[in-house]
């Protein structure tokens, strides 16, 4: 097996090769058209792959691209579990639903957010009810979207942040700047003010493919947080709720919680997994975030805060915007193999796992 052919330069790549692998595995496909293009002017899409029983009781998702520009590692891991087969590991009435690209915009133009600079896994929150204030980051966000990228208003801004991670730590920062927030539609981290397209697809393919179903897990890929290619896990379930202590039951107690203190990520509202929870009602859903890392947390923000600024003031064409754009890909995608090899085996660590656990559930 060559782990680093599961890997792609590109989406148009990744989708190419998800699609062969999920027709070679025997998979039923289905695809959810995106409105907008890549910037190649591909088409975009929200791919599905299904493998087992179409009645199955029980039913393992697995996606990637939540945070786009990230998906090139859930992606890999997507092709080599067709590839290598892993549905041939399920038991009778389980069945396996890859969820390719659940921010196909994000994933082709390398940004982390949508077409519409909404954070998808803080899009997930009640927009009928008042929506949560953050008043930490309402102070950084002013020095998070500086109006040059080399003049003085960086500098100033610069200053500022040091200042703040000085007196605060860099926790602190990290937790200000990505806990999710809805009164700056031009900042980082941005939940929205309505259901983004993803948003509004995860919800028709979960009424489509997953409803009426007794058990359903999902891993969603991540990368940018954490030691360069290990992989945390991450529950924002409540601790020592059922949900909680069902994932804690099948991967054991390595399982981290944000805001707890013991977790890489800082405490964040509107994620996909509780989303999936109150989607799956009448069914028990565990859901867990599998978090790789790549640089260090000062180098990921910047390339983040460098990536907005380009998309509000910049130039893509230029060569400032052009190696902004390596930046960002050089902080959300290891492109090496050693670290696609460690994606990949705790990738099957985790899916074997989740197998086990769903089937004794
Ligand atoms: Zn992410």
């Amino acid at each position: 097996m060559a782990i680093d052919d599961w890997f792609s330069a590109s989406y148009g790549e990744a989708r190419a090769k998800f699609q062969a692998a999920a027709q070679a595995a025997g998979a039923v496909q289905h695809s959810y058209a995106h409105p907008l293009k890549g910037p190649d002017g591909g088409d975009l899409a929200m791919d599905l792959a299904f493998l087992g029983p179409a009645d199955a009781a029980r039913v393992l998702v697995t996606s990637s691209a939540t945070h786009g520009v990230e998906g090139f590692c859930g992606s890999g891991c997507q092709v080599g579990f067709l590839q290598s087969g892993l549905h041939s590991e399920l038991p009778d009435d389980m069945a396996l639903l890859h969820v390719h690209a659940h921010n196909p915009h994000g994933f082709a133009h390398e940004r982390r957010v949508t077409e519409d600079n909404v954070d998808l896994n803080r899009n997930f929150v009640n927009f009928e009810a008042p929506l949560t204030e953050n008043s930490a980051y309402d102070e950084v966000h002013p020095w998070l979207v500086p109006s040059d990228w080399d003049g003085p208003a960086r500098q100033t801004a610069d200053t500022a942040i040091q200042a703040y991670i000085a007196e605060h730590g860099m926790f602190a920062y990290q937790a200000a700047v990505s806990g999710g927030q809805h009164g700056h539609p031009d900042g980082l981290f941005y939940g929205g003010q309505a259901p983004t397209w993803s948003r509004r697809i995860i919800e028709t393919l979960a009424q489509q493919h997953l409803s009426g179903r007794s058990h359903v897990a999902l891993i969603d890929f991540h990368t940018g947080l954490g030691p360069r290619g290990f992989g945390e896990l991450i529950s924002v379930d409540v601790p020592g709720g059922a949900e909680h202590l069902r994932a804690v039951a099948w991967y054991g107690d390595e399982v981290r919680t944000p805001g707890s203190g013991d977790s890489v990520s800082a405490k964040v509202n509107g994620t996909i997994e509780t989303g999936y929870h109150a989607l799956l009602q009448n069914t028990e859903s565990t859901t867990i975030a599998i978090e790789f890392g790549t640089l260090p947390p000062d180098q990921v923000l910047g390339a983040l805060q460098a990536d907005n600024w380009l998309y509000l003031h910049g130039d893509l064409a230029s060569d400032e915007g052009q190696a902004i754009k390596r930046q960002i890909r050089a902080a959300f995608y290891g492109e090496d193999s050693e670290w696609s090899t460690m994606v990949w085996q705790r990738g099957l660590e985790i899916a074997r796992k989740t197998i086990h656990g769903l089937k004794d559930s």
